[in-house]
């Protein structure tokens, strides 16, 4: 299908009906500032084109096939010119694609967004403006400075530190209370020496805030005097805004992000990608930059007909026992292609090892009959033995690659007892190189460990020489106590250790 558009001369083109620019505004930074239309352009476009100040996570939100085309300044690389940028752009969407044109902040506040959408319009491509949060004003929130305040501040402008025409700011700035000025770090000598001649007092306060809104975030406060002295002392460099005005006084009482208990702090996370969401939020909550260096990744098992027979006679069997979250979410995904669903167990009882897979199950409809009190198969047989399971078909559904204690002592009991297995864990290597760096720069603060095969992985992985040669330059911390033995015999005394196994537990005992 097509659909007809106007150019701005007013002669028609038919365009594919698929084709569409989303400019969108990818927000300053942090990845919970996009808003939700952003991220469904994102997530279903069909080519990303996107910057430098666009947030590293944002682009691997976009479908596994679509076409990436990263535009900005990158050391070493050629960055595109506009007009090349604008070429993509027009290019991909005549080819019936959709765009999403993702860019830091709003695409309308200094963002050339202006530019890009007049050149759709020129060549007839159609197009829609998706706003996002300009670090204009969420950079300076972040540091705990408010633009406007009802007693301090009635205005606030926004202001480049260099205008197109010339490499410096503009002649004469705005009259507001705030004055927030973009990509003016180099011009910083300028900008103060301007604001001293039209008057200002030399006790103005000023704030330079660089990376707003990331874990990154770095804030400078001075005033007019003093502030070229400190940025050069604390060495900021762009990517920066300027605030300059009395509402920077507010920071004292107002500082919110960068002083949060984990803040400055890095913290290795070595769980499975699959698995550590909750971790990684618990740290990033508390202000830790967490590097994902996940030694192990899930991967469902091809189909097989004892598998499909297995679900298909599911209802026959007295038992079926989940030991994992993965185990629920692979079994649920083979009942879908089955096009079948919980319904598929009949009557058969449910149990569940670990609080999270008992989660995993009630998310389904499911509430299990029985969850045994310890995790150690040797107590689970032991349960399900005393639960009756001894008597009748047994249906376990777990890794390929798991121990055999619980099917082996079910058997010795007199159960008939059939293993399903839906996954199977694969070494990931994907993210040791960055973390090795990051360790032998001194970068890490923390390595955490949640499991013993999550040790043995990371010393697997890194390297049993490469870990002891850094060992000083981090602390560990573990949950439980059988991580705790496991690390301590890989030569990785904790420093720490929860109490508790809980993701909570181990965030907790980091501050
Ligand atoms: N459209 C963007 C601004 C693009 S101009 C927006 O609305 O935010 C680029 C300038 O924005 C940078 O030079 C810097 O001054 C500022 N900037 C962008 N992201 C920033 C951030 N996270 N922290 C501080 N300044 C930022």
């Amino acid at each position: 299908m097509t659909w007809p558009v106007a150019d701005a001369r007013g002669s028609q083109t038919n365009f594919p009906m698929s084709s569409l620019v989303s400019l969108v505004g990818a927000g300053p930074g942090d990845p919970g500032l996009l808003t939700r239309r952003g991220l469904q352009r994102l997530q279903t476009c069909d080519v990303l084109v996107y910057d430098a100040l666009v947030g590293a996570e944002l682009p691997t939100l976009a479908r596994a096939d679509a076409e990436l085309i990263y535009v900005g300044k990158r050391a070493g690389h050629h960055s595109m010119t506009q007009d090349e940028i604008n070429g993509v752009i027009v290019q991909h969407a005549r080819d019936g694609k959709t765009v999403c044109r993702l860019k830091g902040g709003d695409p309308f506040v200094f963002g050339r967004g202006g530019e890009e959408a007049l050149y759709c319009r020129e060549h007839a491509v159609p197009f829609e403006i998706i706003p996002g949060v300009t670090s204009s004003i969420a950079a300076p929130a972040y540091a705990g400075i408010p633009v406007t305040h009802r007693d301090i501040a009635s205005s606030f402008a926004v202001v480049t530190g260099h205008t197109a025409s010339d490499d410096a700011p503009p002649e004469r700035f705005p009259v507001a209370d705030t004055l927030v000025f973009l990509m003016g770090v180099r011009a910083l000598g300028q900008i103060v020496a301007r604001l001293k001649q039209r008057g200002e007092s030399d006790d103005k306060p000023v704030a330079l805030v660089r990376w707003g809104t990331t874990t990154g975030q770095q804030t400078v406060v001075g005033t007019l005097e003093t502030i070229e002295e400190e940025v050069e002392k604390a060495g900021l460099k762009s990517p920066a805004l300027i605030v300059v005005g009395d509402v920077v006084n507010l920071r004292e009482k107002l500082k919110w992000f960068d002083n949060r208990s984990l803040w400055g702090q890095t913290v290795v996370v070595t769980r499975s990608r699959e698995q550590a969401s909750s971790l990684v939020e618990n740290l990033e909550q508390m202000g830790a930059r967490v590097l994902q260096c996940p030694t192990i990744r899930v991967e469902p098992l091809p189909s097989s007909p004892e598998l499909d027979a297995q679900i298909a006679t599911l209802w026959k069997k007295e038992w079926v026992v989940f030991t994992s979250t993965n185990g629920v979410e692979m079994f649920w995904r083979k009942l879908e292609e089955l096009r079948t669903d919980a319904r598929a167990f009949g009557p058969a009882m449910i149990a569940a090892i670990g609080p999270a897979t008992v989660e995993a199950l009630k998310t389904r409809g499911i509430n299990p009959d029985f969850v045994p009190e310890s995790s150690i198969s040797e107590s689970v047989a032991q349960g399900l033995i005393e639960h009756g399971a001894a008597k009748g078909k047994v249906l376990i559904v777990r890794a390929q690659e798991s121990r055999e204690v619980i099917e082996t002592k079910l058997r010795e009991a007199g159960a008939d007892v059939e293993v399903a297995p839906v996954y199977r864990t694969l070494p990931d290597l994907s993210n040791v190189e960055t973390t090795r760096e990051a360790i032998e720069n001194g970068e890490v603060n923390w390595v955490s460990f949640t499991s013993s095969s999550t040790v043995r992985n990371f010393v697997e992985a890194l390297g049993a020489g490469f870990v002891k040669a850094n060992r000083d330059k981090f602390r560990v911390a573990v949950i439980g106590p059988i991580t705790a033995k496991s690390a301590r015999d890989y030569g990785l005394d904790p420093d720490v250790e929860s109490a508790e196994a809980s993701v909570e537990a181990l965030a907790a005992a980091l501050v």
